[in-house]
């Protein structure tokens, strides 16, 4: 997937900054042929140009190849389904890894809250909806949980912090 990316994204560049290239060929084409003068004086110069262009096979070529290129990118997903299960995991992990750290710390600064309010199950101050995404949004805290549901997962962050900044701030 990734290799067949690289090469799209190859044949995109090399058909483009080729063709880019042939102009300055074609006026240099004219150039040896009919000398420079032809750059001043010939009124169809440009028909010329464009002419020879056309009848370049290099420039069909490159043509096509930076269209292959181009859609063929297009048509690629952004992220394959391996990668993006990958990075999902190393996100879980990252963040699991963090509660692991910062729980306990955050649980002991809690004991300072006045007891009402404190969630019941796992100590953590509760937010201004009275609910503790913590323990009740199931799998926040579960290996392999929910960590990745972005609304639970921000809502712990914050009755974390909220319990590591104590009852008065
Ligand atoms: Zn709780």
């Amino acid at each position: 997937m990734k290799a067949l990316r690289y090469l799209f994204a190859g044949m995109l560049f090399v058909g483009l900054a080729g063709n880019v290239l042939v102009l300055p060929y074609v006026m240099w084409l004219q150039v040896s042929r009919r000398g420079i003068l032809a750059f001043f004086f010939d009124p169809m110069l440009d028909l010329q140009l464009a002419l020879d262009i056309l009848m370049l096979p290099l420039f069909w070529i490159m043509l096509a190849m930076s269209l292959v290129g181009f859609f063929g990118l297009q048509r690629m997903p952004a992220m394959s389904q391996k990668e993006l299960a990958r990075s999902q995991e190393e996100l879980a992990r990252t963040r699991h890894a963090w509660l692991e750290e910062v729980l306990p710390r955050a649980k002991e600064a809690a004991k300072a809250f006045p007891p009402g309010t404190l969630c019941k199950h796992c100590g953590l101050p509760y937010l201004e909806t009275q609910e503790c995404y913590v323990c009740t949004h199931d799998g926040v805290l579960s290996p392999g949980g929910s960590v990745l549901d972005e609304l639970a997962w921000g809502a712990a962050r914050e009755q974390i912090a909220e319990a590591l900044k104590g009852p008065v701030g």
